[in-house]
């Protein structure tokens, strides 16, 4: 039963246990959603003065550009919550079979996620390709093993180097050497239920011809889907307002906001650690203590407007390449957003770019555009996320002693996976956990 007296607390009064919701980024609006259709009372704080967290969509001079993430892919959890939001007719279709590059020797060469741009793709030597094929014959993850050395291991130092490592490690900005396999690519062939081939594991799929998902966004950004969530539930929800601790009550929790204090059975934190460390230091210091051990990656993103008769989803880039951008979307090919183009920078590659300002950031980014595509750039916007993304590195084995108390839950994305579908899937299994007490 929760209780206080802000306007949230005012819906409440009976005896239906209620969750509070640190957070109304897609984790917590994803979990609002699934509990109340399922008759939980929910209490969810946002300290911003809009949803969506990460997922930010901004018009910049008639153009359409994401702070955080670009698209979306239209997976089985995504699209059923688009259906339950009468979303889905609003959904425009991006250029999903356009291929990914990846920067190497001076060229932008086909990152090969199908047989035939395995075949033909220049990124990879046929000595590379045939080492490959070799993979079926190593064993699953070693613990202690890094995902480079796992990686080189399973498909050659080639095809480890330049493609596998740069491919998962690019959401991350972390390097593959500092990524350990169990606490990251190890646990992702887990849930897919890989633990020996992974070439075995996807053939089926790659014979068979079968399309990943297909890219989605809407006209106005990705930020449409936060904010249909959003109004579904805005008696739920309070905006600006920061929660400032939560505090054990009898046999729940207190959540301490600036102005107001409410009493709730369970907790589900969605914030980032060192937020959830703060916060939850009165409940359990060993519990904050592990959470601060959590490293992240600052990652500034730069719009750039550009001419240019580029076809892709982007890029990636190698370190030794020289560039500071990391990677690229390409808006206007992928999803035909009218010359728009994403760098990323920082990352674990740069980290004294941070201290540079952004008129500096914007012009570097704009400078190695030019220089990578041969068209003229212009800046639209720069965005710094701090902390950034979950680094995913060696600190990842604190995991191992996260031991939060009961009525708890962590619905995140360095508890679990990062990513839109990721986000949704793993609120709607929390949802089921705190619904059935487990
Ligand atoms: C640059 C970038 C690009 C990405 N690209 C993609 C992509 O293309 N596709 C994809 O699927 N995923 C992508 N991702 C990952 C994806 O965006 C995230 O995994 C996801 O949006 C995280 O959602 P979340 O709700 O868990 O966390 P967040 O979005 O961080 O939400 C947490 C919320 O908690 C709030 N909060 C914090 N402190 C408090 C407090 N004290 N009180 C109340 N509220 C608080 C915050 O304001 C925020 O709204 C990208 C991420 C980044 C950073």
């Amino acid at each position: 039963m929760a209780t206080g007296s802000g306007p949230a607390a005012g819906k409440t009064g009976d005896d239906t246990p209620t969750v509070g919701i640190v957070g109304a980024g897609i984790s917590g609006l994803a979990l609002t959603h699934f509990l109340e259709e399922q008759g939980v009372q929910t209490l969810t704080f946002e300290s911003a003065a809009r949803p969506g967290g990460t997922i930010q969509s901004r018009e910049i001079d008639g153009r359409i550009v994401e702070l955080g993430p670009q698209r979306l892919r239209l997976a089985g959890p995504v699209k059923s919550l688009l259906d339950d939001l009468d979303l889905t007719d609003d959904l425009q279709e991006g250029n999903t079979n356009q291929p990914l590059f990846i920067y190497h020797d001076e060229a932008f060469r086909v990152a090969p996620l199908s047989i035939r741009e395995a075949l033909t793709t220049n990124l990879l030597s046929w000595r590379g390709k045939l080492r490959v094929l070799a993979e079926p014959f190593t064993d699953g993850p070693k613990s202690g093993e890094s995902v480079e050395a796992f990686l080189t291991r399973k498909f050659g130092r080639e095809a480890a180097h330049r493609l596998f490592a740069p491919l998962y490690t690019g959401l991350y900005g972390t390097a593959a050497d500092d990524m350990l396999v169990e606490y990251s690519l190890g646990k992702a062939l887990e849930r897919h239920g890989i633990e020996g081939s992974i070439l075995r594991a996807v053939a089926p799929y790659a014979l068979k011809g079968q399309d990943p998902p297909p890219i989605v966004t809407f006209e106005e950004g990705l930020q449409r889907l936060p904010a249909a969530l959003a109004d579904r539930h805005a008696d739920s929800i309070e905006f600006s307002t920061p929660v400032t601790a939560v505090e054990p009550d009898g046999n729940g929790y207190e959540i301490i906001t600036d102005s107001d204090r409410y009493s709730v059975d369970a907790i589900a934190m969605t914030a980032s650690a060192p937020t959830a460390a703060r916060l939850l230091k009165p409940v359990d210091p060993t519990l904050a203590g592990t959470l601060e051990e959590l490293n992240y990656n600052p990652i500034i993103m730069v719009h750039l407007a550009a001419d240019g008769d580029i076809v892709g989803h982007g890029c990636q880039i190698l370190p030794e390449a020289g560039y500071t951008t990391l990677g690229m979307t390409w808006n206007a090919s992928m999803l035909d957003r009218d010359d728009v183009y994403t760098a990323y920078l920082g990352g674990g590659r740069d980290e004294g770019l941070l201290e540079r300002d952004d008129e500096e950031i914007g012009a570097i980014a704009a400078r190695e555009f030019e220089s990578l595509l041969g068209a003229h750039a212009t800046v639209l916007n720069v965005h710094r996320w701090e902390p950034g993304m979950p680094a995913y590195d060696r600190s990842w084995s604190a995991l191992d002693r996260l031991d939060p108390p009961a009525d708890i839950e962590f619905v995140t994305n360095y508890t679990d996976r990062a990513g839109i579908i990721g986000r949704i899937t793993d609120a709607k299994g929390a949802a089921e956990r705190l619904v059935d007490g487990e």
